[in-house]
């Protein structure tokens, strides 16, 4: 049996991770490569706000998300600047042939990221993607490229568990008989819910609480290895979670 709802985190996981912003706490995205493209005072800035999100300082993920708003906007962020670094961000090797592979089995395929909405279409389109929800829309000014509105949608942390029973109730499927791959600390709440979730070159807060670890080498990865993980294993997922069912590459 296959999984009936495969749930795939966007940044890091189908698209490539800016291991150089990585600073081992929040899982780097274009967030901060917009931050980085408005320059070091900006970083610093978009920087604190990742401390304060980890030191419980914002009530929830869209009163963080709106902080980072009001930095983008106070460094002028243009829709020029946006849609360079929205194009920069570059596939993960192997996902063209897993989402084939996924729709070959039949499973509908669900994008849920707390990035820009800009970037999910992006993913969406190119993967022929069934569903995809994301935290941050911007609208700009057409005559000054700033940023004239937003929209912001609870999509990350605890927002993605909750999207994802609204998905499985509105398909009428067990979340256990679905399936998650992510790669960051934002994704457990997702990750713990559903019936095999899969730790793709993962931080360690999400590997704890994935059935299967996938790791490879910086440079050499590739997602068809998820597929062939959900193909040999979904099956088998009442098995107990030990170190049997994980699988490390070179
Ligand atoms: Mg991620």
């Amino acid at each position: 049996m296959h999984p009936k709802i495969v749930f795939l985190d966007m940044e890091g996981t189908l698209l490539k991770k800016e291991y150089r912003l990585d600073d081992g706490l929040v899982a780097p995205s274009a967030w901060t490569l917009l931050a980085e493209r408005l320059g070091q005072d900006c970083l610093r800035d978009e920087q604190d706000t990742k401390k304060q999100w980890l030191a419980g300082g914002y009530k929830n993920y869209l009163q963080w998300m709106k902080a980072t708003v009001d930095i983008h906007r106070r460094y002028k962020l243009t829709e020029a600047v946006f849609r360079e670094v929205i194009e920069s961000v570059e596939f993960m090797p192997g996902v063209d042939e897993a989402l084939a592979d996924l729709r070959g089995w039949a499973a509908t395929t669900v994008l849920i990221s707390g990035g820009f909405k800009a970037l999910a279409d992006r993913v969406q389109r190119r993967l022929r993607i069934d569903h995809a929800l994301s935290g941050c829309e911007y609208f700009f000014d057409a005559a000054s490229g700033q940023i004239e509105h937003f929209n912001l949608l609870p999509a990350d942390e605890r927002g993605k568990a909750d999207f994802m029973r609204l998905m499985c109730v509105e398909h009428q499927v067990d979340p256990h008989d679905c399936a998650f791959v992510g790669d960051g600390m934002n994704d457990i709440h997702l990750a713990r819910e559903v019936g095999f979730s899969v730790a793709f070159n993962a931080q360690e807060a999400l590997r704890a609480v994935s059935a299967a670890v996938i790791d490879q080498a910086t440079g050499n990865e590739d997602f068809r290895e998820v597929v062939s993980v959900l193909g040999d294993r979904f099956a088998r997922r009442d098995m107990r979670k030990d170190a049997n069912l994980r699988t490390v590459s070179p």
